[in-house]
């Protein structure tokens, strides 16, 4: 029954709301009137209540229960799954967190270190991450994380504020995104509160301001900004930003802002390889269980999807999220037939974004030789190695078999492409160079 309620729910609110809110909270019981509902803390039920409390109690009754008041209890959430981090240093176990609003923005419930999959690409972001919310002395500051979009960022800050509350509840930790800052900061200028909001900033112990890239280029946010920073700084308060690129690489930002984001740890989120798409893929498919008891799963699907979907994480929870609700709707097992139909706009989309002659040119253009060399007949090294590059990314980042792709190197066998990608493989686990080379490229040829 809630099931379907629930459906109706998202419908109406839409899924970013419902995600955030709905989600997280449980029916438990009906009794004399009272719906009571379970919530992970007072913060979202508070929330859920004033938001959507009419909306729920409307739906409730268009069901035909005879409901007077609804009601939300605080109860543990049954437990998410484990990261692989938290498996292997069960450090925090969260009490439920803090409920008294920060004056910033929401944090997302969802968004903690236990539903954070941790692989190769992630690892230090995530490692910097926890040490941060342990809230001990100061080390780095600011810890800058940077990455490409859906790749975890606001996901590791949240994490972090959630920690931060849990373990050191009289920290004031103020979370948000640089758009918030800019937003809070106009307005304070056209009410006449300066004074106030230098007040609230300069009086946080931990500064989360998320997607600092966006105040690039508006100059007086970023001379505020700069200030706030500097203040809290001195004041030996930790700040934590987040961007989706490296400090340098920001334009239309003062260089005097740029030097002093650099100057604690920075840290970037790689694009997600096969394994760690693999590991967010399997958590997800736990964390619907509850939701799809009945659902099938054919082997193969996840790693199929792994595989052909970019290495945006978010792409890969729509895809996933759309596949579950598809095969829950037609009633049958996820197939590779079905994830195929269902999804073919999706992996079209992946397919065509890069392209073996896209990759040759890239990888010419990058150790500076011709373009005609690469697929040419010439075998001195200085040309072959790109090759084999060439051939190792045409055959990680599209979905060409080895004979299509010896065919696009002037018709070359496949057991040739074949030996460079091996060559390649073994050089990369060698040679740090080459690793970087490779990284470098293929974020290049992804952005
Ligand atoms: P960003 O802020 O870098 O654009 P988000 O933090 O919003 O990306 O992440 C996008 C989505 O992908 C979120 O739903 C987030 O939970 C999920 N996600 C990203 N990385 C991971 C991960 N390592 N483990 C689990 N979920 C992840
Ligand atoms: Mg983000």
């Amino acid at each position: 029954q809630w099931g379907e309620l629930r459906q109706n729910i998202l419908r109406t609110i839409g899924e970013n709301n419902f995600k955030t809110w709905i989600e997280p909270i449980e029916f438990a019981e009906m009794a004399d009137g009272v719906a009571t509902f379970n919530v992970p803390t007072n913060f979202i039920g508070n929330y859920v209540s004033q938001n959507f409390g009419d909306l729920i109690l409307k739906q409730l009754t268009h069901a035909g229960e005879n409901v007077r008041r609804i009601h939300f209890q605080v109860a543990a959430k049954t437990p998410a799954r484990p990261s692989r981090a938290s498996a292997a240093q069960p450090a925090a176990q969260t009490a439920p967190p803090r409920d008294d609003a920060l004056p910033g923005a929401p944090l997302d419930p969802r968004f903690t270190f236990d539903t954070f999959v941790v692989g190769k690409p992630n690892e230090l972001a995530n490692a910097a991450a926890r040490r941060v919310a342990e809230g001990g002395p100061v080390t780095f500051n600011p810890l800058f994380l940077y990455g490409g979009v859906g790749l975890g960022k606001t996901h590791l800050m949240h994490a972090i504020a959630w920690e931060l509350r849990a373990r050191r509840p009289d920290l004031n930790v103020l979370y948000l995104s640089a758009e918030q800052f800019m937003y809070r900061f106009v307005q304070a200028l056209r009410d006449r509160k300066m004074m106030d909001f230098k007040e609230l900033f300069r009086s946080v112990d931990v500064l989360m301001v998320d997607d600092v890239q966006f105040i690039a280029g508006k100059d007086s946010t970023q001379e505020e900004f700069f200030h706030t920073f500097n203040a809290l700084v001195d004041g030996n308060k930790q700040i934590i930003i987040s961007a989706d690129r490296a400090p340098g690489e920001i334009k239309d930002m003062e260089d005097r802002i740029r030097s002093r984001l650099q100057c604690g740890l920075v840290v970037d989120l790689h694009p997600t390889d096969y394994e760690l798409r693999l590991g967010i893929l399997q958590s997800k498919v736990e964390q619907y269980r509850s939701q799809y008891p009945d659902l099938r799963l054919s082997s193969g699907v996840l790693e199929f999807l792994a595989h052909r979907i970019s290495t945006n994480v978010r792409v890969l929870e729509g895809a996933l999220t759309r596949l579950f609700a598809f095969a829950s709707l037609v009633g049958r097992e996820i197939t590779m037939d079905l994830t195929q139909d269902c999804l073919s706009d999706v992996l079209r989309a992946s397919d065509r974004k890069i392209s073996v002659e896209e990759i040759q040119r890239r990888v010419a253009e990058h150790f500076n030789i011709r373009l005609s060399d690469m697929i040419g007949p010439k075998r001195v090294r200085t040309l072959a190695r790109p090759r084999q590059i060439a051939m190792y990314l045409s055959k990680q980042l599209t979905s060409r078999s080895l004979p299509e792709i010896g065919r696009r190197f002037g018709g070359r066998d496949h057991t040739t492409v074949m030996h460079g990608v091996k060559r390649i493989e073994e050089l990369r686990a060698q040679d740090g160079q080459m690793a970087e080379d490779l990284e470098l490229l293929r974020r290049a040829l992804e952005a």
